[in-house]
């Protein structure tokens, strides 16, 4: 990813739309139970980049704290999941890749909390699996 490049990406009925200006991680799918309860699906995929680097390019989303220091933000009209913050990495936030516009542009690259994963999920077994998160990821 090159650091000049701006990602952008929003909500499903496109009232919140973020803007990103800054390096963007290699991206992780992670298994943890609450990633699954917040998104209803069985893994969400994830970048990391600078909070400086994301700004609110339309609307604002609401927060969930989700726990202890941790909070998830996601639009408040159409429910979408849309970043990861966490007081252990405060200068970092994570984006939910499925809301970028061009997802197809963050390959995963590991797998984080795999402790947690469902048995029948089968994805990309040849990448990394850390059994919970790795910095960076929660
Ligand atoms: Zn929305
Ligand atoms: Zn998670």
């Amino acid at each position: 990813m090159s650091e000049t490049e701006v990602f952008e990406g929003g909500c499903l009925c496109g009232e919140v739309r973020y803007r990103i200006t800054g390096p963007v991680s290699q991206a992780a799918h992670c298994h943890c139970n609450m990633c699954r309860r917040a998104s209803g699906a069985p893994v969400v995929t994830w970048v990391s980049v600078k909070m400086a680097d994301v700004s609110w390019s339309k609307g604002a989303p609401a927060v969930y704290p989700s726990s202890e220091g941790c909070e998830r933000a996601f639009c408040a009209e159409c429910g979408s999941q849309l970043t990861f913050h966490t007081d252990r990495y405060p200068d970092d936030i994570d984006i939910t890749v499925g809301s970028l516009d061009r997802p197809e542009f963050f390959e995963p690259a590991s797998h984080v909390w795999t402790s947690s994963a469902l048995p029948w999920i089968c994805l990309d077994e040849h990448l990394p699996m850390h059994e919970e998160s790795t910095p960076g990821f929660e």
